[in-house]
C-alpha cells in the first residue's frame, strides 16, 4: 500500500492491476536498446503498464484521481490488454465503497484512465460506480472524443464519460480551474490536446504565491525547497507515464503532439524540480510515485517517496 501525507491531505495510491503494452509504443522513438535497460520486454515486446489511481482525503471530502481501465472493454480490446478491473477490489480492501468518493477527476478520457467512472447494472443500463460524486474531465477532450481521429478512436468508450455529461453528474473543464480548495488542474498538450495534470496543494489558505492555480502570475523560485510550507504532488498522467519517461526526450508513440509532450515536460520541471514537487506515475507497475531529481549530468532520477 503505498501511503503518505502531503500537509493537511492525506494521498494514496489504488491500482486497477496491470496490463501489457507494446514496448515499441511505449517508448516511441527511443530505441529497443536504450529502453530495454530501463524495462524489462517479454517475447512478444510487451512490457507491463500499471494502472494507478490517486485518492486524496482533504478530512472535508475523499478524491478519486482516475478509474483505471474498468469493466467494460470489448472482446478485442480485452484481447489485447486484458480486463484486470481491481479498482473496486483494492479501494473495497481498504474499507472504501463507492458511495465514500465524493469527487472524481479524469485527466483525459482514454479508457485506461476513465474505466471505472461508470458501470453496466444488471439490467445493462450505464450508470455511475461512484454515485454520489460529483466527476469532472477536460471539455477539450470531451469535445474531441465525439470525433477522435482514425489512429485513436479505439482509445474512447464514449459510455465512460457521455452519460455523466447528459445527466449533469460530470462537469468540464476549461483547466486553471480550484475543484476544491488545494486541487486544481492544468493542461499540459502533447499526448492529447487537452489533457490536464491534477495538481494538489497540501497547505490550501497557507503560502499563496505557491498556489498552483495560479501558475502563471508566479515569481521564479531560485532554490530547491523540497520540505517547504506548501507540499505540492502533481498527477502528470500520459505527460510522463512511468519513471522511464522522465527525460525530455522520452514521450510515448501514442503522444500526438510529440513536440509538445517535450515542451510541457519543460514547463512542468520549471516548477517542480525547485519546489520538490512528488510526482504521481498512472502507468509506472512499481513506483507509482516520487520525488524528479536532476542530476547534474542533466539525467533525471526518482528519488523514492516513503
Ligand atoms: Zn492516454
Amino acid at each position: 500500500m503505498h501511503r503518505l501525507t502531503l500537509g493537511d491531505f492525506e494521498l494514496s495510491v489504488f491500482s486497477d492491476g496491470t496490463y501489457p503494452l507494446d514496448g515499441g509504443a511505449f517508448f516511441g522513438v527511443i530505441p529497443k536498446m536504450m529502453w530495454s535497460k530501463r524495462v524489462l520486454a517479454d517475447e512478444n515486446n510487451y512490457v507491463t503498464a500499471g494502472l494507478n489511481s490517486l485518492l486524496i482525503r482533504t478530512g472535508k471530502q475523499t478524491v478519486l484521481v482516475e478509474t483505471g481501465m474498468g469493466n467494460k472493454l470489448s472482446e478485442r480490446m480485452r484481447k489485447f490488454y486484458g480486463q484486470p478491473a481491481k479498482l473496486l477490489e483494492n479501494l473495497s480492501a481498504a474499507g472504501i465503497a463507492p458511495e465514500d468518493i465524493d469527487i472524481v477527476i479524469n485527466s483525459h478520457l482514454h479508457f485506461d484512465h476513465c474505466g471505472w467512472n461508470a458501470v453496466r447494472d444488471k439490467n445493462g443500463k450505464i450508470v455511475p460506480t461512484f454515485p454520489k460524486a460529483k466527476y469532472y474531465a477536460p471539455e477539450g477532450e470531451w469535445l474531441y472524443a465525439r470525433k477522435p481521429s482514425d489512429r485513436d478512436v479505439i482509445s474512447y468508450i464514449p459510455e465512460n464519460y457521455d452519460p455523466l455529461v447528459e445527466s449533469g453528474q460530470m462537469t468540464l473543464l476549461k483547466g486553471g480551474e480550484e475543484i476544491a480548495p488545494g486541487i486544481s488542474v492544468k493542461t499540459f498538450r502533447g499526448h492529447t490536446a487537452c489533457m490536464q495534470a491534477i495538481v494538489v496543494c497540501g497547505k490550501p489558505g497557507q503560502n499563496q504565491s505557491q498556489n498552483p492555480h495560479l501558475w502563471q502570475n508566479r515569481p521564479e523560485v531560485g532554490h530547491p525547497s523540497p520540505s517547504g510550507s506548501s507540499p505540492i504532488a502533481c498527477y502528470i498522467s500520459d505527460l510522463m507515464p512511468t519513471t522511464a519517461h522522465m527525460d525530455l526526450v522520452w514521450g510515448m508513440g501514442f503522444d500526438l503532439y510529440p513536440l509538445d509532450t517535450i515542451t510541457s515536460k519543460k514547463e512542468y520541471y520549471a516548477r517542480a524540480l525547485p519546489e520538490g514537487w512528488l510526482t504521481v506515475f498512472t502507468h509506472d507497475p512499481m513506483m507509482p510515485w516520487a520525488y524528479i531529481e536532476k542530476e547534474e549530468s542533466g539525467k533525471m532520477v526518482a528519488k523514492e517517496a516513503k
